[in-house]
C-alpha cells in the first residue's frame, strides 16, 4: 500500500478543532499517521505527494440512516438475494460522492453478509455499512413485521444479534409512507419498546427508533432508545425528554424537504403531509441545537442525500463546522464507530475526501458531487464522481 501525504490543503479534522489553514495530512498504512501545519510535518521519504493547495481535507462523510435494501418482510429469499447485491451499487455510489460509512436503518441477517464482504475486501468501493437490523410489528411503519408483544419481540432481537447486527432498529410511531397511518399513530407500544430496549442493551446494541410524533416519541424516550430518528413533528416534551436522557437525535430532514419532494415519485398524500411538516422538522432540529443535544446526520435517502442533510443543518443554525462535525464526528459516536472512524486523528482509519474550495466559508461547496477532487477509504485513493462501469477515474 502506498503511504500518501496531502500537502498545502486546508484539514478539518473532524474533532470541532479550528481549522488548519495550510496543512499536511500523512496517511500510513491505511491510518492517519500524521496531522499538522505543513511547517511542522516532515514528509517521509518515499510517500506520494499530493499538493492541495486551495482545497480542503475532511473526514469521510456519514449517512448514519439509509435503506440499502428492500423491507425484510416484504422480501422473499430470493428478493434478500437480489435486493443486497443491488446494495453494492448504492454503496459504491455513496463512496465516489464521499460518503464512506452508511447505516443501514432495516436490515436483515443477508445485509450482515453484505457487511463482511465489504469489510473483507471481496467486494471493493463500497462504503462501509452498519447493519441496523430491524425488528418491528407486524402492519407497523417498517415492514419487517417479524415480532408482536414483548416476548416475540426479545426472540427477534436475540436473532437479530446472533446474526451479528449491528444494532437494532424499530418503529414507535407512523410514518408517510402508507396512507392509512398517521404520524400520530402508536407503532410498538411502550410495554413492546422497554423489552426491546432491554433485550438489545443486555448485549451492549444500542437501538435506534423511528419516532415522528407523540405518542410514539415519548414511548421511545421512555424506552431509553438510544437513537431517536426523524421527529419530523417533534415537540418540546419530546425535545426535553431527548437532553434529559442525552439522546442522540438524527432527524433526517432531507426526507421532508423540497429536494426530496421533488426527486421521488411519491404518491400525492406523502408529498402534502411531508411540505407540511417540514417546516416543524426544521423548527425542532434548530431548537434542538440551541438546547444542545446531540445531533446525528442521517437521510432516509439515496447516495449524495446527505450533502442535501448538511445544507439544511445549517439553514437550521448550525454553523458550517457543526454541521461538518455533525455528519462525521457526532455520527461515528451515534453508530458506536468513533474508535476507528469520524476524525482525521492519530491512528484512525483514513477515510476522507478532497473538495475544491472553502466549505466553511460556504457549506453549498458540500453540497454537490462536482466539488469533490479526491476520495479516500483506508488509505486507498477511489474513483470519485458518478458512477460509470466502463470509465472508473481517478482525479487527482
Ligand atoms: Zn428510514
Amino acid at each position: 500500500m502506498t503511504n500518501i501525504a496531502l500537502t498545502n490543503a486546508r484539514i478539518i479534522d473532524g474533532t470541532g478543532r479550528p481549522e488548519i489553514g495550510s496543512g499536511t495530512l500523512l496517511v500510513a498504512n491505511g491510518q492517519v499517521a500524521q496531522v499538522g501545519p505543513s511547517s511542522a510535518v516532515a514528509i517521509p521519504e518515499g510517500y506520494r505527494t499530493i499538493d492541495l493547495r486551495g482545497k480542503t481535507v475532511l473526514p469521510a462523510l456519514i449517512d448514519g440512516h439509509m435503506h440499502v435494501t428492500g423491507e425484510p418482510g416484504r422480501l422473499d429469499h430470493m428478493g434478500h438475494v437480489t435486493s443486497n447485491l443491488r446494495g453494492i451499487g448504492v454503496l459504491q455510489q455513496c463512496l465516489r460522492w464521499g460518503t464512506a460509512t452508511v447505516g443501514h436503518a432495516a436490515g436483515s441477517a443477508e445485509s450482515v453478509v453484505l457487511r463482511d464482504v465489504i469489510r473483507n475486501g471481496h467486494v471493493q468501493g463500497c462504503a462501509d455499512l452498519v447493519v441496523g437490523a430491524a425488528v418491528t410489528a407486524t402492519c407497523g411503519h417498517v415492514r419487517a413485521g417479524n415480532a408482536d408483544g414483548p416476548w416475540e419481540i426479545r426472540k427477534a432481537v436475540r436473532e437479530m444479534i446472533g446474526a451479528r447486527a449491528d444494532f437494532i432498529k424499530t418503529c414507535a410511531s407512523g410514518g408517510f409512507q402508507w396512507e392509512h397511518e398517521k404520524l400520530t399513530h402508536e407503532d410498538y407500544s411502550l410495554e413492546e419498546l422497554q423489552a426491546l430496549v432491554e433485550q438489545a442493551h443486555s448485549r451492549e446494541k444500542r437501538v435506534h427508533v423511528h419516532a415522528h410524533a407523540q405518542p410514539g416519541l415519548a414511548n421511545a424516550i421512555e424506552a431509553g432508545c438510544d437513537v431517536i430518528l426523524h421527529g419530523a413533528l417533534i415537540d418540546d416534551a419530546a425535545l426535553a425528554g431527548i437532553a434529559a436522557k442525552g439522546l442522540w437525535y438524527m432527524p433526517t430532514l432531507h426526507i421532508t424537504s423540497e429536494q426530496a419532494r421533488q426527486t421521488h415519485k411519491w404518491p400525492a398524500y406523502m408529498v402534502e403531509a411531508m411540505k407540511a411538516a417540514h417546516p416543524i422538522h426544521c423548527a425542532g432540529v434548530a431548537k434542538a441545537h440551541r438546547m444542545g443535544i446531540k445531533l446525528a446526520t442521517g437521510t432516509d435517502g439515496g447516495p449524495g442525500s446527505i450533502m442535501n442533510e448538511l445544507r439544511l443543518l445549517v439553514d437550521c443554525g448550525l454553523s458550517p463546522m457543526d454541521a461538518i462535525v455533525t455528519a462525521t464526528r457526532h455520527t461515528a459516536d451515534a453508530l458506536d464507530i468513533l474508535d476507528t472512524t469520524g476524525t482525521l486523528e492519530l491512528g484512525k482509519r483514513a477515510n476522507l475526501l478532497v473538495v475544491d474550495d472553502d466549505p466553511l466559508r460556504d457549506i453549498t461547496v458540500l453540497s454537490s458531487p462536482e466539488t469533490i477532487s479526491l476520495v479516500m477509504k483506508d488509505g486507498i485513493i477511489q474513483p470519485v464522481g458518478d458512477f460509470d462501469p466502463n470509465g472508473a477515474r481517478e482525479r487527482n
